[in-house]
């Protein structure tokens, strides 16, 4: 070990990209106008913001007065769900979600039902993917709202949003979708997937944290969260986090202009640690889908070894990967989402994911495998430098 530190942990968040950071710098000093005076110091200010929520629409094929910008993913995702169930009809009280959304959109879901809302969770199949004729089996006239990520955290599946978007269609009813851990490394565009409200988040694509927008299909009904100014034509007031909002901005724009380039550089690492797991570790078992998957993502299970012990000697070893999803994994507690794709609770807590960035290296991606396969032997009782 070379004395830096490995990490394998890119789902939970991302380094800021240098010309992130410095398109963000000047907001904080020289251009410090409150976007909503109407003097020059706003003008500059807001003109920087239009930029940014341009930059911003682009990266999902949206227009830029479709996109809202709120303080995180979980707000979005908490804006899009409240607000699309307290804008419906009364007649439409029943809520359809996947059973492995992340904790965001899942506790939303929960605190409407306590005023109300039903709320259905469509199951998955053992790879973690929603069946479209399962939603067809429930949607109906009472349905106020759909919710399906398009690609998940801990497992990387995908799911098929479109065809599911059709039958929501059919039925008139809004498909939110939480496409935060997509974005960047699959390419989609609003439309083509047939969504009408969807979040991206700024800190899962190299741009800063505790920002994040919402697109808006023109003339979806949503009510806001909170109420005050009219910032974000009402739907996010508050004096908006300019540097954030820019830092977004420009985080999109060089995810859109590499995301060729990114997404072969992610299959290459993946396909790597696929091909030496295979061979170094047998026992690896991947959780999740065989092909339909993010580029960067694979979650594996090594049956009989607590993700815990793996992740305590991985740290000792100076590498950081994690269990799950940042929001609701700790240690001993199985995973929501895995048990949901039919895992039992004690392959649950065997398995670790790995998400990998845009510097992760080959060499970085064996020495992983290879320190992996050492704990594990250790672990079975073959006595090794790391016993
Ligand atoms: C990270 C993440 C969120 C939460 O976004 P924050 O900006 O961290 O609040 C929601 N959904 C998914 C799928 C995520 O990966």
């Amino acid at each position: 070990m070379n004395g830096r530190r490995l990490c394998f942990d890119f789902n939970a968040t991302t380094p800021i990209h240098a010309d992130v950071l410095e398109a963000m710098t000047p907001y904080f000093c020289e251009m410090w106008g409150n976007p909503s005076s109407s003097h020059v110091f706003g003008r500059e200010v807001r003109s920087g913001i239009e930029t940014a929520r341009a930059h911003t629409a682009a990266l999902i094929g949206a227009l830029p007065e479709e996109i809202f910008f709120v303080h995180s993913g979980t707000e979005g995702n908490n804006l899009a769900i409240k607000g699309l169930a307290h804008a419906s009809p009364k007649s439409r009280n029943q809520i359809i979600i996947s059973k492995i959304e992340h904790s965001s959109v899942y506790a939303a879901c929960m605190s409407l039902k306590k005023v109300g809302f039903e709320i259905h969770e469509l199951p998955v199949d053992k790879f973690g993917s929603v069946s479209p004729s399962s939603l067809a089996e429930v949607i109906s006239p009472r349905t106020a709202l759909l919710s399906v990520m398009l690609a998940n955290n801990e497992i990387g599946t995908l799911q098929p949003i479109s065809a599911m978007a059709e039958i929501a269609n059919r039925y008139h009813v809004p498909f939110h979708c939480d496409a935060i851990q997509a974005a960047g490394k699959v390419p989609f565009s609003v439309n083509e997937l047939g969504i009408d409200i969807l979040t991206i988040s700024s800190h899962k694509i190299y741009g800063p944290k505790g920002i994040a927008a919402l697109y808006v299909r023109n003339g979806l009904n949503l009510s806001p969260l909170h109420h005050g100014g009219s910032q974000e034509r009402g739907m996010q007031p508050g004096t908006e986090n300019v540097p954030a909002i820019i830092g977004m901005g420009k985080a999109c724009e060089i995810s859109l202009c590499h995301m060729n380039y990114n997404i072969r550089h992610l299959k290459k690492l993946r396909n790597r640690l696929e091909r030496k797991l295979f061979i170094e570790l047998p026992a690896a078992e991947i959780n999740g889908h065989p092909r339909e998957h993010l580029p960067n993502t694979m979650n594996i299970c090594i049956p009989g070894i607590p993700n815990d012990t793996i992740m305590t000697r991985l740290d000792q070893q100076g590498i950081s990967l994690s269990t799950g999803s940042a929001c609701s994994s700790s240690p001993g507690v199985p995973s929501r989402i895995l048990q949901a794709c039919g895992r039992s609770i004690i392959d649950a807590l065997c398995s670790i994911r790995i998400s990998f960035g845009l510097h992760n290296t080959d060499e970085e991606i064996d020495t992983l495998v290879r320190v992996l396969s050492e704990i594990v032997s250790c672990e079975q009782g073959e006595k090794n430098l790391y016993c």
